[in-house]
């Protein structure tokens, strides 16, 4: 079974992945993109918060943090704070993709089991057993309704493989230097 949480009007939902790696100051990025920018943004009346509630994912150091806000704020502006407080980057373009495309939930988070004491109840259940994987098109009404496109499906597969760097000229580049792979 999996619990679907869908980030609403007056919602943030940030994924801090690995929360504790140094930023350049030094400090841990929960810590420095997230807690003190969210201070700075409350501080100066920028975001009416009412309430946070961070939710221990997959491992010790990632995290999701939603943040309560007394209004309803348009779709791109919370995406767009989502990234300012710290939330993965990867994640973060790939909602404002899909929020972009007019997908109806750009930001959620699909979990095994509904988050306890949270203030409120998961929006959609399903009774998967494996983790959703876009490439094998599970067969799942939820998903099939809120099927979000995968960064892979947005922006291309990345290479997952080490290489060498390919120094790029100063005027019009070449596409084929763009291109080109050096291996290891
Ligand atoms: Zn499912």
């Amino acid at each position: 079974m999996f619990v679907w949480y869908l980030a609403s009007e007056t919602e943030l939902l940030l994924d801090l992945d690995d929360a504790a790696r140094s930023t350049k100051s030094g400090g841990p990025w929960i810590e420095v993109f997230f807690r003190r920018r969210l201070r700075d943004a409350i501080v100066d009346g920028k975001l009416d918060v009412q309430a946070v509630f961070l939710v221990r994912s997959t491992s010790k150091h990632h995290f999701q943090a939603f943040v309560r806000l007394a209004k309803a704020l348009p779709v791109v502006e919370r995406l767009v704070w989502q990234l300012h407080l710290g939330s993965d980057l990867y994640r973060g373009r790939a909602d404002l993709m899909r929020a972009a495309r007019g997908i109806k939930a750009p930001s959620l988070l699909i979990l095994p089991k509904a988050i306890p004491g949270f203030w409120r109840e998961p929006d959609r259940i399903c009774s998967c057993t494996r983790k959703h994987k876009t490439e094998e098109m599970p067969d799942c009404p939820v998903w099939r309704e809120l099927r979000g496109m995968s960064p892979w499906e947005l922006f291309g597969k990345s290479e997952k493989k080490a290489e060498r760097g390919v120094p790029l000229p100063l005027g019009q580049v070449p596409l084929e230097l763009i291109l080109k792979k050096l291996k290891h």
